[in-house]
């Protein structure tokens, strides 16, 4: 790791200022040794310090420490380099690489100066949040500002602090994941491709920020389902057939209808397979050095090779069948042959040339569908990343299906030297109505890091409302696994409530419950289609009036105008799942030949949903991009142009 010596002496300036400050400040000594005053009445008692030459990271930290610092106290606090030799009570910030690794910091008093120094430019800015978050009580519970927790004090004073923190997982990635992945041209084009769905860039900058201030981050890596992006049909079907998979008797070559993402595979033993895929990698480790890992993954689907050379390298095994299957993809299990090996094989291979003009850079591979469990007859090269994909904390009520998923991860854990977890907070046949399992996520997180898995990425969706707390809870256990989730809990009830936290917490607990009785024999509640049972058994009436009685009891108990505002925050999530079991169960009772009544009301309640979702897609209520997916890419909900055929057909 490179060494940063001007930083260091920044850092070493800076504490030999603060001493000799400490002596000529009598006064404050003879308050306290203990204590530094970083203001008083409304007054900044401090300023905050840059060194000579900060970059943008380190700017920005600081510039967020004074906004929160103004709006506890009222105070401005000046910003200042050490250059200008800043007098009084300092608040360092920068680097210092004597800190342990990527993303770590210290936050440490020293006389009358505070230190909030980090190895990087991410371990700036976490110490900088953390500091808010653990000694001055900020909490970001959601994106946007209502989600913020600021206390008011214009007095404000900290006592000695010690503090080194480190990661426990290195990647701690929010997706958007699995859908977005396809013909892509960068790492930024999926975020194009959500704006032109209507999802602004204010709403992803908000969310942004509020997974880099609940500590989100971590490792960059690109891609999942991407071959098709190695490989585009466009650039190799006519000239080199040869790529593509033998399937069924013939060259697979895909056609126009390729939607970049399922099917589509490629020959992984064609010898100019392996030599594309490697350079493709290591052409995107130039353009990219700032990246760790790069998937050269699958296509989703099936349509995997057949020739006997891809065959030889199987081990002749097949998938069972059941619980391991892709919940994505339609249809029931099939039993198919077992690829990991030959999958793994060239991973390997593209791996053992990427290390040549990359050493150090990872190839990230997909453990999924048929290439889920662990190789047999070869190990992993130790720069592959598995990442075990259908980890799903949410459906672990049923204990046959946790057990069989904790042993997956922990044969992955044991076979690579870094594996990673793909799991999905949200997936295509789940619009976001509440999935409430914090507890899961905690417990999953905690059996995760005691396998040795420090990788973790996971499908996500803007669907604060509902299901928030799952990500605030997963994103606090990602950064320190050994934490308490109903610790965690307490506080955000209490911080984010306050008097209306028991009636928050009794619904949530009552969404919770639901879902775990509902699922715990093994029946997951999705919205894969409308024959799909349980949605509205789930999110039955009497359940749905419970609690909108918890929310009336938390707008009535709620001591402050905010916090009204915090609960009417979820009464729209409950709302948003109100309006979609309404369209479902209107829908479902239309059978096979509806009489205008009840076509009318199906169109009706669908079209409120429509409206609903229209209206709030940018309020962190409900994922927008997955209510939209959801409703084009599965028989779930007709549209309201369907709808409005049936009425007019329809007879009276
Ligand atoms: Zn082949």
């Amino acid at each position: 790791m490179k060494r940063d010596l001007s930083r260091r002496t920044f850092i070493q300036k800076g504490l030999a200022a603060g001493i000799g400050l400490a002596v000529m400040n009598p006064v404050l000594s003879a308050m306290s040794s203990e204590t530094i005053v970083l203001a008083k009445n409304g007054r900044a008692k401090a300023t905050i310090v840059l060194s000579p030459a900060p970059s943008a990271t380190e700017r920005f930290a600081a510039n967020e420490l004074a906004a929160y610092l103004h709006k506890i106290t009222g105070a401005t606090f000046p910003i200042a380099t050490m250059e200008e030799k800043p007098k009084g009570t300092l608040i360092l910030i920068g680097k210092d690489t004597n800190e342990p690794g990527p993303e770590s910091f210290r936050i440490q008093t020293k006389g009358d100066q505070l230190l909030l120094t980090g190895f990087d430019d991410s371990g700036v800015e976490f110490a900088v949040y953390t500091f808010l978050e653990k000694w001055l009580g900020v909490r970001w519970l959601w994106p946007g500002e209502l989600g913020e927790v600021v206390p008011r004090n214009t007095t404000l004073s900290i006592g000695k602090i010690d503090d080194a923190q480190q990661p426990d997982f290195l990647w701690r990635d929010r997706g958007p994941g699995g859908a977005l992945w396809g013909a892509t041209s960068g790492p930024t084009e999926m975020h194009e491709r959500a704006r032109l769905m209507g999802i602004t860039a204010a709403h992803q900058e908000e969310v942004k920020r509020w997974e880099r201030r609940n500590k989100w981050g971590g490792w960059k890596v690109y891609g999942g389902h991407n071959i098709a992006e190695i490989f585009p049909p466009q650039k190799y079907a006519s000239t080199h057939p040869e790529y593509y998979a033998w399937v069924n008797g013939k060259r697979a070559v895909p056609g126009p209808d390729f939607d970049h993402k399922h099917g589509g595979q490629v020959c992984t033993t064609e010898p100019g397979v392996i030599s594309t895929a490697a350079e493709w990698v290591n052409q995107f480790y130039d353009d990219h050095p700032d990246y760790q890992g790069v998937h050269i993954s699958m296509n989703d689907s099936g349509g995997f090779c057949e020739c006997d050379r891809c065959r030889s390298l199987d081990t002749g095994k097949m998938m069972g069948g059941g619980g391991i299957d892709a919940q994505e993809t339609k249809g029931a299990a099939v039993r198919k042959a077992i690829i990991t090996d030959r999958i793994f094989t060239f991973a390997n291979q593209v791996a053992e040339r990427v290390q040549k003009r990359h050493p150090g850079k990872y190839i990230f591979c997909f453990a999924y569908g048929p290439m889920i469990l662990p190789p047999e007859k070869i190990e992993v090269h130790p720069n592959v990343v598995p990442q075990y994909t259908l980890w799903s904390a949410y459906k672990h009520a049923n204990p046959g299906l946790k057990q069989e998923h904790d042993k997956i991860a922990a044969a992955w854990a044991k076979k690579a030297r870094l594996a990673g977890i793909y799991e999905y907070h949200i997936n295509g046949s789940w619009p976001g109505m509440h999935r409430l399992t914090p507890a899961y996520y905690a417990q999953n997180i905690r059996y995760l890091r005691q396998q040795g898995i420090r990788l973790y990425q996971t499908q996500s969706g803007d669907e604060f409302s509902t299901n928030g707390l799952n990500y605030y809870v997963t994103g606090k256990l990602l950064w320190n696994a050994s934490q308490d989730e109903n610790m965690i809990l307490a506080d955000f009830y209490e911080k984010g409530f306050a008097t209306a936290g028991p009636a928050v917490r009794r619904l949530h607990e009552r969404l919770e419950k639901a879902w775990i009785d509902a699922t715990k024999g093994g029946h997951d509640v999705t919205c894969n289609s409308i024959e799909d049972r349980g949605l509205a058994e789930l999110f039955n009436s009497e359940l749905m009036s419970n609690c909108s009685n918890d929310l009336d009891a938390a707008a009535a108990a709620a001591p402050t105008q905010t916090i009204k505002r915090r609960v009417d925050f979820l009464r729209q999530g409950l709302h948003y799942t109100k309006l979609t079991v309404d369209a479902v169960t209107t829908v479902k009772a239309l059978g096979a030949n509806p009489k205008k009544p009840s076509v009318s009301a199906a169109l009706d309640a669908c079209r409120q949903r429509l409206q609903f979702v229209e209206e709030r897609k940018n309020d962190y209520i409900f994922p927008y991009f997955w209510v939209r997916y959801n409703d084009e890419q599965r028989s779930f909900l007709p549209s309201l142009a369907h709808l409005q055929a049936l009425l007019d057909t329809a007879e009276g």
